[in-house]
């Protein structure tokens, strides 16, 4: 189920633009409008789950297809050396949009 007022629910229903690079039944990827690496991508699921941490059956299952997939897309978007992959999950890591996203972020020596 999508939500009204979620950015990346309106994303998904195609009411506000994004810069896709990959798109199936059950997940979106798109370019973050503020990159923070050469390469930056998010990848959401085709369903609204808040946080990691809302995570229930159906979200495990989504979490996991999506995860597993972002090896081969990011290969083919820049990241063949490497990329990082990161989830900001509530206040202290600074989560901004609540639906939950998956960064992946590359196409450059990465700082730690
Ligand atoms: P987070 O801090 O993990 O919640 O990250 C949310 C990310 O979404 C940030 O990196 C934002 O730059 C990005 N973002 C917010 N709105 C949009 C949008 N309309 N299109 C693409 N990326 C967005
Ligand atoms: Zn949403």
């Amino acid at each position: 189920m999508l939500v009204e007022d979620c950015v990346f629910c309106r994303i998904l229903r195609g009411e506000i633009p994004s810069d896709k690079v990959y798109e199936d039944d059950k997940m979106l990827v798109f370019r973050d409008i503020e990159p923070k690496a050469k390469v930056h991508l998010l990848a959401i699921a085709k369903e609204h789950f808040a946080f990691l941490s809302d995570a229930d059956e159906r979200g495990r299952e989504l979490v996991s297809y999506i995860l597993f997939k972002i090896p081969e897309i990011a290969r083919k978007n820049g990241c063949a050396d490497g990329y990082r992959v990161v989830i900001n999950q509530g206040a202290d890591a600074g989560q901004t949009v609540f639906h939950l996203h998956i960064h992946v972020l590359g196409g450059e020596k990465l700082p730690w």
